[in-house]
């Protein structure tokens, strides 16, 4: 059989790292197999769907490369892949389990519910729908007229199933209950729509999340009463804030997966962090491209504790990938974040910047902090002198003199990397002093930025006239 995975988001809003990693799982599964990726949209609770979210979880799938064969906006055999467009065929299946007197309409009203839930209460029992089954339900046919409620009738029983990332799992018969298959507005509930769907679509996988392992041996009571297999199976840990206390929520930085992109994050980065948020391979190894991760991922490497999501981590493995890429590469994913000073810079001008910077770049939207000055002219700053522990010290004139020593020693013809450490060098011995007072000076009387690349190459791409007049300006500036 070919596997075939899905991921089946509700159209509820932004996608964050925990939904995203679950569809990256099922794809890695499918692509290691050679298998189908199908993107299946689940839009039954039209209470909470936000508008605009399906467009976005395409935006962002596609961002990182997660790509589908089959899904809401490709048409497959076995589609639509909205749920929404679907409910024929899940009235159908209702009506299979209610031939076969597995289902039955749900005759009592919201306030007698409330009054059997407080009579369990009351009673320090577990509430269970079955407790109060009507005796209509074992009528047969139901009298559902497709309008009101209809519910599964379950056969409690005690369970054992494989998960394939949890292992061996148990539950008794009291986690068994009489669940609703259909609500009165006629779309499916998603304990019993995923199921029909999953089926329907040749699923050979289910992965999600930690949430829904609580109702499974319900899912698989139906799966009995339908008489249909089950898929593999596979649980994954929640997302946890960093303290590992809480799940990821959005003041713990659990924000749209595409703001991501915004800041200058890579898809790499991103799938490489989010594959090993809970994975590893049994080694050491932290880097992994995508084409690595389908030829390793596999689900029993998938921890069963829960990941601890760590920004961090992400930004060490962005600037990582970011040092990997080639420049032409890098050059072509930094269009969007350039300062506005280099409007008007060419491109063989904007390379030879990136190149010395692409090192230290920890997300794209460093760039403007870090090359700014190289194309517009930065104003003097003096608190930066004040706040840095090794200029602080130095008196104006010892700035004046050592800085008409650099611009003397500066004004010369062959700007390339070699020769200005040569005459930084020298004017190390000419000025007896050490290169992290003189190199710090110079540094921040051309830039009056918080860091830079090496000065004998920062000073080569800047070129002999802006070295010259910015260390002028400084001069004229302390006056
Ligand atoms: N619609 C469910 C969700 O968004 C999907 C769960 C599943 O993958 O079966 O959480």
């Amino acid at each position: 059989m070919t596997t075939r995975t899905r991921f089946a988001p509700s159209p509820t809003g932004f996608m964050h790292v925990g939904g995203v990693r679950t569809a990256l799982f099922a794809w890695l599964i499918a692509q290691k197999d050679n298998g189908t990726f199908i993107l299946r949209i689940e839009d039954t609770d039209k209470v909470r769907e936000v508008a605009g979210s399906v467009e976005h979880i395409i935006e962002s799938l596609k961002w990182l490369g997660i790509g589908w064969q089959e899904g809401v906006d490709i048409d497959g055999p076995f589609g639509p892949y909205l749920q929404s467009k679907r409910l024929e065929i899940y009235h159908e299946w209702a009506r299979k389990l209610i031939a076969s007197g597995r289902a039955y309409a749900d005759p009592y009203t919201k306030e007698q519910l409330e009054a059997f839930r407080g009579e369990a209460a009351a009673n320090k029992k577990a509430f269970l729908y079955r407790d109060y089954r009507p005796e209509s339900a074992d009528n047969q046919p139901s009298d559902w007229d497709g309008k009101s409620t209809l519910r599964f009738k379950s056969d409690p029983k005690a369970y054992k199933w494989h998960d394939a990332v949890m292992g061996d799992l148990s539950t008794g018969p009291e986690v068994i209950d009489d669940f609703v298959l259909i609500k009165s507005d006629g779309f499916p509930t998603y304990n019993f729509c995923h199921i029909i769907d999953d089926l329907l679509m040749g699923v050979t996988h289910v992965l999600r999340s930690q949430e829904f392992i609580s109702s499974t041996p319900n899912f698989l009571n139906l799966y009995e009463a339908l008489e249909i297999e089950r898929p593999i199976l596979a649980t994954l840990p929640y997302v946890m804030a960093i303290d590992g206390k809480k799940k990821l929520g959005k003041r713990d930085g659990a924000k749209d997966i595409l703001a991501y992109r915004n800041e200058g994050f890579l898809p790499e980065a991103m799938i490489n962090f989010l594959a090993t948020l809970g994975w590893n391979d049994g080694t050491e190894q932290e880097i992994f491209s995508t084409q690595e991760l389908v030829e390793k991922f596999t689900l029993d490497r998938v921890q069963r504790s829960p990941a601890r999501f760590d920004e961090k981590r992400l930004m060490w493995l962005n600037g990582q990938w970011i040092r990997r890429i080639t420049l032409d590469d890098l050059y072509d994913r930094c269009q969007a974040f350039w300062p506005i000073s280099a409007a008007s810079a060419d491109e063989s001008t904007k390379k030879q910047v990136l190149g010395l910077v692409q090192d230290r770049i920890k997300t794209l939207s460093d760039l403007p902090v870090l090359t700014d000055y190289f194309f517009g002219e930065p104003s003097v700053d003096w608190s930066m002198i004040e706040n840095n522990k090794q200029l602080a010290s130095l008196a104006k004139n010892d700035v004046r003199s050592l800085l008409e020593a650099a611009k003397t020693a500066l004004d010369i013809d062959n700007y390339t990397s070699d020769n200005l450490q040569t005459i930084l060098n020298g004017l190390l011995e000419i000025t007896g002093q050490k290169p992290g007072i003189l190199f710090s000076l110079i540094r921040l009387a051309v830039s009056w930025a918080p860091f830079s690349p090496a000065l004998n190459d920062t000073l080569s791409v800047l070129g002999r006239d802006k070295t010259i007049s910015r260390i002028t300006r400084t001069l004229d500036y302390i006056k």
